[in-house]
């Protein structure tokens, strides 16, 4: 999954449009994890992470987690089928048993944090380029 996929909606949870708006995603930090670009947002009471295998741009394939409930029920266990859940030693349960309910359409896509975090990092893109070169410049 690269980050423009995370940001667009499938037709299929088209009711999820108006959830995904409601969330404020704001940037704490923008560090690195496995010496990749690692960004760490929160929307109110959770923590998503968005880790850029590669270069931090739209086409970059990306490792996912959020802290809430429906992320771990409903998209860990794809997620992780796809090698795309950032920490699965969190989901051991999760992602060990058949997913209990939802997500009936097996889209991979991530919890409405994780959709709005990544089109908040879409719309600052350079902007979050910019800071992870300086802060990370090699020499
Ligand atoms: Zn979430």
């Amino acid at each position: 999954m690269i980050l423009k996929d995370l940001a667009t909606i499938s037709p299929v949870y088209r009711e999820r449009i108006k959830k995904v708006k409601q969330v404020d995603s704001k940037i704490i930090k923008i560090t690195k994890l496995f010496q990749n670009p690692n960004i760490i947002l929160s929307s109110g009471k959770y923590i998503q992470e968005i880790l850029f295998l590669g270069e931090i741009n739209e086409h970059t394939k990306i490792q996912i987690y959020c802290s809430c409930p429906s992320f771990n029920f409903e998209f860990a266990h794809i997620l992780n089928d796809n090698n795309c859940l950032l920490y699965p030693e969190k989901f051991k349960l999760a992602i060990n048993k058949t997913p209990r309910k939802k997500n009936k359409y097996s889209v991979l896509t991530g919890c409405k944090h994780c959709i709005s975090s990544a089109q908040y990092i879409q719309r600052k893109i350079d902007q979050i380029q910019n800071i992870f070169y300086k802060n990370f410049k090699e020499r």
